[in-house]
């Protein structure tokens, strides 16, 4: 029988090491929120080879007592939290008391501190898991940690680092989430030797300015709302300034920057129906929400975090997301073109330019565009429903803590999700994201029928085409419209394809499509994940015409497809509906969007075809007259041409 050792404190440090301090960059971000913790208002780091000669983090926060300097450096030790209660209302950024010794079990580590109001300096060095006495070192108040060659000791991890400009890029990325998620705080970062990062502590929009330009910051919208006892605020790229990656996206919740999936997966789909394929929007955005409903303690890293309630934080990021682009869509005016195809110093519309001052940082004011009591109850309602579970983990009255999530003196509760097998909450996570996105899509259509109703009534009002006047098509390729001294110039072709392809997806999505068998049932190979997935949509998929059955565990048979599409490829369909299951636009998969906007491209008048006067007005008609739609593809159907613009062209104004 083996004998069971409990492990000494140097083992068990470098144990933990490895979920703590992965690669520089971990330490580094490890580090500098201890000198965010500590009230730094100023911040200097310094790497050098990628972070595996010397990694050095000088704060002027509060310092630490020459009595406490080698009590930081034993495991689970922290100022930060006391009792387990603490754990429930987290306000500092680490507390889990494990960076110190976990990085000094993998490095020889100085630290260096002086505390505020201290007469002396202190310095101690950690070197082979042994601390040494405090001695009396000249500094100024504040913390100085400097990790000499991490790593030395534990070959195996240093092999997995990778080149020192990759580590320098992932310190570089991490540090620019930092300083996005602390704008009052003045951030230094160099980079053997040389100042790579900087900034001055001016705010949102200056850092943003600092880290990514002007060009972005000028495309970008400030959005700041209170919703569901939520605020939300920050910038957020508009829908036409999109990236090739996500690199430039940033969440930050209460302070600290996360990813995470529910918040993700709600900016993204509020973006969805803008975007172009495999482009990505820009966000910087702050979420603040009442510490008793996050759970922080997720993972040793911190980066994720678990909602109590995911549909309600899923529910109003994605409204007022949406909202707020919804509000800016119109079509981009001709000098919007312009300043984007060309960077030829072209200035900036009068208008945005206005609204931009105005607006970053200091647009306190709240909106609440789409927020309603009932709605509220409907998150509740949803939520049960979702998980079919009764809420009974844990209890809390809403009251408690003033963080009203379903409205004044109701006596709503919430599950904890205290459950913490990995697969069970990853599929949870999915079903979760799926009743939330059909539910919002749902809703969203709801909300558009609603407002196409309403705009169609005001049509019939006014009895003049929406206040539009066709004035004829050019090229045989646009359409010309003339409305309040503007004119707007429609890509026939593109107008025709959006209103075809709404009309496939509407059809789609309702279940009206037949089947086709399938000549030999397809053999659908899958892992166990995909199967736990697979069977919670058998019946979606169903009703898009699929008839699949389960074979054996890693096995499902496909018996038909949709009668939709001509030689439909049902492996690249399966593929992609399996390819991604946490960002999945569930209900239409990419390889059925692909189809529709192809089927509807193919379908469309193209351009070169005469049209009658009637044509125009149906089609016009037929659209609702909305010129801010885009193509499938994200391309806009319009263009608009203001007076000013044409005025200028002419020198009438300047
Ligand atoms: P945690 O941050 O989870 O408390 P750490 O191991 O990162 O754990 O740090 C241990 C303790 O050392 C902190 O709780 C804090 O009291 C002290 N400390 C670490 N870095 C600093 C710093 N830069 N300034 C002041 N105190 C610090
Ligand atoms: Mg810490």
């Amino acid at each position: 029988m083996p004998f069971i050792n409990i492990l000494d404190k140097k083992v068990y440090n470098r144990i933990a090491a490895g979920e703590v301090v992965e690669r520089p960059f971990s330490v580094v971000k490890e580090l500098v929120e201890n000198s965010l913790d500590a009230g730094a208002t100023k911040i200097e780091v310094d790497v050098y080879n990628g972070g595996k000669d010397l990694i050095q983090v000088k704060d002027n926060g509060c310092g630490i007592e020459k009595s406490e300097m080698k009590k930081a450096f034993m495991p689970h030790a922290t100022s930060k939290i006391k009792e387990a209660e603490d754990l429930e209302n987290i306000s500092t950024l680490g507390f889990r008391g494990e960076a110190i010794p976990s990085i000094a079990a993998v490095s020889n580590m100085i630290l260096t501190s002086k505390a505020k109001g201290a007469a002396d300096g202190y310095s101690v060095k950690a070197r082979e898991g042994e601390v040494s006495d405090p001695e009396i070192f000249a500094s100024d108040e504040g913390t100085c940690v400097s990790v000499e060659s991490l790593f030395y000791n534990t070959p195996a991890r240093a092999k997995f680092l990778k080149p020192e400009k990759t580590e320098e890029a992932d310190i570089q990325n991490i540090m620019t989430r930092l300083i996005l998620a602390k704008p009052e705080v003045a951030f230094t970062l160099n980079i053997d030797g040389k100042t790579v990062l900087q900034s001055f502590g001016g705010g949102l929009s200056e850092n943003a300015i600092e880290i990514y330009g002007y060009e972005t910051v000028k495309n970008c919208i400030s959005v700041d709302t209170v919703k569901n006892g939520m605020r939300i605020f920050g910038l957020i790229g508009k829908a036409d300034y999109t990236k090739p990656n996500r690199t430039y996206q940033t969440v930050i919740l209460n302070g600290r920057y996360v990813v995470n999936n529910t918040v993700q997966t709600a900016i993204h789909n509020a973006y969805a129906p803008f975007l172009m394929k495999r482009r990505y929007p820009f966000y910087v955005l702050f979420i603040e929400v009442d510490p008793e409903f996050v759970d922080v303690n997720v993972h040793p890293n911190k980066t994720d975090v678990r909602f109590v309630d995911n549909q309600v934080v899923y529910g109003t990021i994605y409204s007022v997301i949406n909202k707020y682009l919804n509000d800016i869509s119109e079509p981009p005016t001709v000098e919007k073109f312009a300043d984007k195809n060309i960077s030829s110093g072209l200035s900036f519309g009068e208008k945005d330019g206005e609204k931009q001052n105005g607006g970053f940082g200091n647009d306190k004011k709240e909106r609440d565009p789409a927020s309603g009591t009932s709605r509220r109850y409907d998150y509740a309602d949803l939520a049960e429903k979702a998980r079919g579970i009764t809420l009974s983990d844990v209890k809390k009255s809403s009251e408690k803590s003033g963080f009203s999530l379903f409205g004044e003196g109701s006596d709503s509760v919430f599950v904890l999700n205290s459950d913490d097998d990995e697969r069970e909450k990853n599929d949870k996570e999915i079903e979760d994201v799926f009743a939330e996105n059909k539910k919002y899509i749902e809703e969203l259509e709801r909300k558009k029928a609603a407002e196409e109703e309403a705009k169609k009534a005001k049509q019939e009002e006014m009895k003049v085409n929406g206040g539009y006047r066709i004035v004829g098509q050019v090229l045989t390729t646009y359409i010309i419209l003339e409305r309040d001294g503007d004119i707007y110039l429609i890509d026939q072709h593109a107008a025709h394809e959006r209103l075809l392809f709404n009309r496939f997806m509407k059809d789609f999505k309702e279940g009206g499509v037949a089947k086709q068998s399938t000549l030999i049932p397809f053999d659908l190979r899958v892992n166990e994940t995909e199967a736990r997935f697979l069977n919670t949509k058998i019946q979606t998929l169903e009703k898009m015409g699929f008839e699949i059955e389960q074979d054996d565990d890693n096995l499902y048979k496909v018996y038909s497809i949709p009668y939709l599409f001509e030689n439909f490829d049902v492996k690249e369909f399966f593929d992609d509906v399996l390819s991604d299951l946490g960002l999945k636009k569930l209900d239409v998969p990419d390889a059925i969007y692909d189809r529709l906007a192809q089927k509807a491209c193919k379908a469309a008048i193209k351009s070169g075809k005469i049209l009658s006067e009637g044509e125009i007005e149906s089609l016009l008609k037929d659209i609702n007259y909305d010129l801010s739609l885009k193509c499938p593809h994200g391309r806009p159907i319009s263009v608009k041409i203001t007076r000013t613009e044409i005025d200028k062209w002419f020198k009438r104004i300047v």
